[in-house]
């Protein structure tokens, strides 16, 4: 219909010449004139409305380019409705394809946030662009103070070195442990980039570790229990069978064999009693979580020690663990506390952070020996240890969701063994 209207002054001309006639030459002129006045104006205001809104539809495109999404075409009137309609609904279907896209960036966030494994983005030349929490929690400083260094600052670049999938142990941020090293390269439209992938693995490897060491545990135990008991039992019963003091047998032979027998039944009990010790560790109970609070049980500890023990002790803490386990585990490590030596009184520290209920038992002992070894079952340096505390202390504390660390103590002077334990949480702590 718009396309008509520059025709409408010419035919609004013919129809009047065929109703009133052939008008004279000088009104035909004036007529003549009139229809191309009138149709040149009408194709010019046809032209500009089409211009203004090829205008607004290029500047809705360049809109569309640079990422306004919200933009709509309001162009009405004939072609230009239709052109409006695809526009929009084009402009609509981005719209939802940059909401599914912000949502799956979201959901991707989120999943890389909440795992325990540390992740880093690399450009090409290495340097960082991205870490999530458990990278800036394994490297000790927020994503911002590495953004734009070197793989090799951060300390990070000798592990592109490695196969991908190997397990090595590493030191980052003073916390020695075993991590999973992944790494692979990134390629999108625009960029390439590396991404490393640390997934902690000291936890796994020890259960696993602990598995091995409990079945040879179990099979030594009943191997050895199953000789002793018969020999205690029969050095006991030879000695009764022994004649006595008027017999014809030489006094001090008897002496002999009787004291002989005697050591006998000492050694296989008190190896049964040794092993039964290591049997523990291989026996450890599940523990029974609930709700307790901590200074009473730092007191019981004080008291059964019976050495001076200092206790510092936040206000108010609750403890969600299995009591009497943690108390074994509070007693072994004050104990090897004591027994470091050192002038200083050995101090039980406990405060709340983030959640976690941080313990640490400080000396100033003889300080911790070289070895990598502390939790390795049966290392000792103590004439007379078992080398058992500490890998029984883990074991326990980490069935709770715990952790358990030695470190030098401060300045180097003696030794902090830090454990680490859910607090119950305050909002629901019944009243003592
Ligand atoms: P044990 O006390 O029977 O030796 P543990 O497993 O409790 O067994 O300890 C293993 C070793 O760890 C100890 O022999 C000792 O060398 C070292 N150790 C543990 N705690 C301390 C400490 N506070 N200071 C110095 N060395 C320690």
């Amino acid at each position: 219909m718009r396309r008509l209207v520059p025709a409408l002054p010419a035919l609004a001309a013919l129809a009047l010449v065929l109703l009133s006639g052939m008008p004279s030459p000088a009104a035909s002129a004036v007529l003549m004139a009139l229809v191309v006045a009138t149709t040149v104006i009408a194709v010019r205001g046809i032209a500009r409305n089409d211009h203004d809104h090829l205008r607004t539809i290029g500047n809705l495109l360049d809109a569309l380019r640079e990422g306004d999404l919200g933009v709509r075409s309001a162009a009405r009137g004939g072609d230009w409705t239709f052109l409006s309609e695809r526009f929009n609904a084009l402009a609509e279907h981005l719209h939802d394809e940059r909401r599914a896209q912000q949502e799956n960036l979201q959901l991707l966030a989120n999943s890389l946030a909440a795992l325990d494994g540390a992740v880093f983005a690399f450009d090409s030349g290495r340097r960082v662009r991205w870490m999530n929490p458990a990278g800036e929690a394994l490297l000790g400083r927020s994503a911002d103070q590495w953004l734009g260094r070197h793989a090799g600052e951060v300390g990070l670049a000798s592990l592109f070195e490695l196969p991908s999938g190997t397990i090595q142990a590493q030191v980052f941020d003073g916390a020695p442990g075993r991590w999973q090293i992944k790494h692979a390269a990134l390629r999108s439209r625009s960029q390439s980039g590396w991404l490393l992938v640390l997934q902690p693995m000291e936890r796994e490897l020890r259960e696993e570790e602990a598995q091995a060491f409990r079945r040879v545990l179990r099979v030594l135990s009943h191997e050895i229990n199953n000789s002793m008991a018969p020999i205690a039992s029969m050095a006991d019963t030879l000695g009764r069978l022994l004649p006595d003091a008027d017999s014809a047998l030489d006094a001090s032979l008897r002496d002999d064999i009787r004291g002989g027998l005697t050591l006998i039944e000492q050694r296989s009990q008190s190896l049964q009693r040794f092993l039964g010790g290591y049997a523990r560790l291989a026996r450890l109970p599940a523990p029974r979580i609930s709700p307790f609070p901590l200074r009473p049980l730092c007191e019981r500890v004080q008291r059964l020690m019976d050495a001076a023990l200092v206790l510092e002790i936040e206000e108010g803490l609750w403890l969600r663990a299995d009591m009497e386990q943690t108390e074994q585990v509070l007693i072994n490590l004050v104990r090897n506390a004591l027994e470091a030596g050192g002038a200083a009184p050995v101090r039980l520290c406990a405060r709340a952070e983030a959640g976690r209920c941080h313990m640490e038992i400080i000396d100033e002992g003889a300080g911790l020996p070289s070895s990598d070894s502390l939790f390795v079952p049966f290392f000792t340096t103590k004439p007379s240890g078992s080398g058992i505390g500490l890998v029984l202390s883990r074991q326990i504390i980490e069935a709770q969701d715990g952790s358990l660390m030695l470190r030098p103590g401060a300045g180097g002077r003696g030794a902090v063994a830090e454990a680490i334990l859910p607090l119950h949480d305050p909002g629901q702590t019944p009243s003592p």
